[in-house]
Parts: structure tokens; sequence; C-alpha cells
């Protein structure tokens, strides 16, 4: 690894690029920020901060609704924000983009939604054993009220799904699968692409959690073919408040509405409404407009960087942080994926993961510590949690020599 540079790669300036993120030139307790908890959420360069800001001072009104000036400019740069998504993700509609607060939200619309209108007794949802509970709890809701079983799909000890028990739970009693696409835990990065093709071969629709890979990996909806892909804005450098649910416009009509409100509808009467067409059939009420437009400023600043030299710097990054980490004595990762991409999760001895990420805090570099959302998955490994690393483009190999020698130190202390 000694061809990587600091802070220079062959195509990514990294000591340029962290000069558009002004939260990262801050000391923590005195010492430098290293910023490792991008998993949780990532840093806003200038662009998106500039841009939210000036929705406000120049441009401040509802979307949708006024025909004066500076709502149609709103309106304007909204929709452009939802256009700017759609080509990110490279949706055939922009009308497949509905804007929501977040992958949590999204996940919600879909899972409450679906079974209010496809689920009943004897049928049942596949989800994985690593999932966020974000991806568990709301279709946990929509078993419980629909009568349906929640199946999980198995993962072997490296933290990879059991793709031949996947294979055999797709029966006739599945109607829907929702997985991540890659671990928020253990950065295992799933075959989402043999997911789909083995459950649409049965005509099962395919929700995918792309909140930790929207960031890391370029994703072609129309060549993956999920039925819906959910994401945050604030975890791919946008606003926070913000997010994506992807569906296909065929799914998407078949859905009933989610909340009810303002801009979902076409008319209302008391004896009955007719709502809006997509995408604004799930946009109830007023949205996060500035959220939405400061996404879109997010998403432009990784075009203009290149979501493929991003994806290489960290694949580089990632193989650095783990060939380093594997030399501190008593470290044990929880996850050992072939394929994966962000997170390393992992114990050392038998410290506490929380006294870890404390004195790691005091030497300015911030990461994770508990069971991340995923409290079937400690579980399963039999831990309480884990002291987790994530990675993002603006992190340096000096960053992760930081981690590994605070890691050593506060090991010294504690054992
Ligand atoms: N799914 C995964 C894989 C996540 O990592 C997270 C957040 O950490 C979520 C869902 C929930 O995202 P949000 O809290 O932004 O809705």
């Amino acid at each position: 690894m000694e061809h990587i540079a600091n802070i220079v790669t062959a195509d990514l300036d990294v000591a340029r690029i962290r000069k558009d993120f002004p939260i990262l030139q801050q000391q923590v307790h005195g010492k430098p920020l290293v910023y490792l908890d991008n998993g949780a959420t990532t840093q806003k360069p200038q662009v998106v901060i500039d841009t939210e800001s000036r929705y406000y001072e120049e441009y401040n009104s509802n979307v949708h609704r006024g025909v004066h000036r500076l709502s149609q400019v709103a309106t304007d740069a909204y929709e452009k924000a939802r256009h700017i998504v759609a080509g990110y993700i490279n949706a055939a509609h922009s009308h497949e983009v509905i804007f929501t607060k977040g992958t949590t939200d999204a996940i919600n619309l879909v899972a409450n939604t679906f079974s209010r209108r496809f689920l009943k007794a004897g049928d049942s949802v596949i989800i994985s054993a690593m999932e966020h509970h974000s991806n568990i709890v709301p279709w946990q809701i929509a078993c419980e009220e629909s009568g349906a079983t929640l199946k999980v799909i198995p993962i072997n000890e490296k933290g990879e799904l059991r793709m031949d028990t996947f294979e055999a739970m797709l029966d006739d009693t599945v109607k829907i699968v929702a997985v991540t696409y890659v671990s928020n835990t253990m950065g295992t990065i799933n075959p989402v692409q043999d997911i789909i093709t083995l459950a649409h071969a049965r005509n099962i629709p395919v929700l995918l959690d792309a909140a930790q890979a929207v960031q890391h990996i370029s994703i072609d909806v129309q060549a993956l073919k999920p039925d819906f892909l959910a994401f945050s804005g604030h975890k791919i450098y946008g606003p926070t408040g913000t997010g994506v649910l992807y569906g296909t416009t065929e799914w998407l009509n078949k859905l009933p509405p989610y909340q009810g409100g303002g801009d979902m509808i076409k008319t209302v009467t008391f004896a009955k409404t007719i709502y809006n067409e997509l995408p604004y059939k799930f946009e109830a009420g007023t949205p996060h407009i500035a959220g939405a437009i400061g996404l879109g400023a997010a998403i432009q600043y990784l075009q203009q960087t290149g979501i493929e030299k991003i994806q290489q710097w960290e694949e580089q990054l990632l193989a650095y942080a783990l060939e380093q980490l594997r030399g501190i004595d008593g470290i044990r990762f929880i996850g050992d994926a072939a394929h994966r991409s962000g997170a390393i999760s992992f114990l050392v001895h038998n410290i506490h993961p929380f006294d870890m990420g404390e004195l790691l805090d005091q030497q300015g570099i911030a990461v994770r510590t508990g069971h991340h959302c995923t409290e079937p998955l400690m579980d399963l490994f039999q831990i309480p949690g884990t002291v987790r690393a994530s990675l993002s483009f603006y992190n340096t190999t000096e960053e992760i020599d930081k981690l590994v020698a605070g890691i050593r130190r506060a090991a010294s202390m504690l054992l």
C-alpha cells in the first residue's frame, strides 16, 4: 500500500476536496478532527450549505402553489433537484423519484402502503439478518397488522448473506423482498443483482435500502432493476431531513397514497378525493424545499468530483485501513465479507466499545460505538456493540494512521 500517497491519489486531490468541507478544518479536544463516522452522517461541502441558505435568502417560497415569481423559482429549483437525483441513479422518469424525510421515511412509505394493498394472513415478507432497524420495524408493523410472516435471510460468519437459503425461501407466500445493499455495520456489499434476478423470476418485487450504498457505489436503477430503492440525503453529503424513494412507475401507481394532505390531491370534495399523479401523490404537505434543493447540489458536487473516482479512492482507503487495523493486537473484526464498502466494525480484546470510543474522541477521532441500529445482528454475534469506523472520500491514509495509533494508545490505557 506504499503507493497510496497520503493526500493526492492518482485521480482525486483529497487536500483540495477537504477544503470544500468547512467542518473538517476544526480541532476537537485540541487535535485536528478525524471524522470517521460517515456511516451515521456525512459532512456537507460549502456548496450545499450555500445552496440551502441561498434558498432562504433569495427565493424562500412554497412550491407548486403560487403564480408569483418566488414560488415559480422555488418550484423550478425543487423540480430541478428531482431531475438531478433521477439522473444520478438513472431513473427512467423523474416522477419515479419521491422526496422523503430519509431512508426510514421511504421504507415506511413502502411498508405501509404495500401491506395495506398487498399483504394478508399467510403471506410473507423477506428481509435479512443484517438490516438496519429501519428496514426491520416497518415490516414487522406491516406483518403484525396484515397477519403476514416476516422471514429473515441468514448470514455466514463473515457477515455475508446465505444465498442458497435465500433461494430456497422464495416460495409462493413471499410478496416482497426488502434488503440492504450495503450493511451499515459490517460494510458487506450484498449481491443485490442476484437477489433481484431470483425474486423477479417469481414476480416478487424487491426494495433495496441503499442508505449506505448510494454515496459509495454508482447505481443504475434501469440496469439493476430494483422495484424500490431508498436512501437518505444526509448520508450523501446533503441536508438532514431529506431522502429519496425511487420506485418504478408501475409499482408506485399500484400503491395507495401514504399520507393525505395538500399537494397529493387533484380535487377534494367531502364525498371523494381524486389523488394527484406521481410523484406528488406521495408528497403530502409542504416538503423540505431547501433540503431537496441542497440534496441536488450535493449530488452535483459528487458528479463533478466523479463517483467512479470516489469509489476507487474509497476502495483503496478501505483496503489500507483493513491492512493497518489487522496489525493491532487483540483486534476482532465483526464482518469480513469478500465484497465490502464504507464501514469497518471491530472490538479490541474485551474493551467495551464505549470506552474505546471515548478515548478516541479525546484524541479528536470520531467513530461510532454501539449496536448501530442493528440489534438483531449484535445478538447473532453475541456482542453488545462494536466500534465502527466509516469512510468517506475526504478521508486520508494519514487519518487511518491516526486511528490505528489512537486505538493502540486507548488499548494500552484500558488493558
Ligand atoms: N438503512 C441503513 C442501512 C442505514 O445505515 C441507515 C442509517 O444509518 C438507515 C437505513 C436509516 O437512515 P435515516 O436515519 O437517515 O432514515
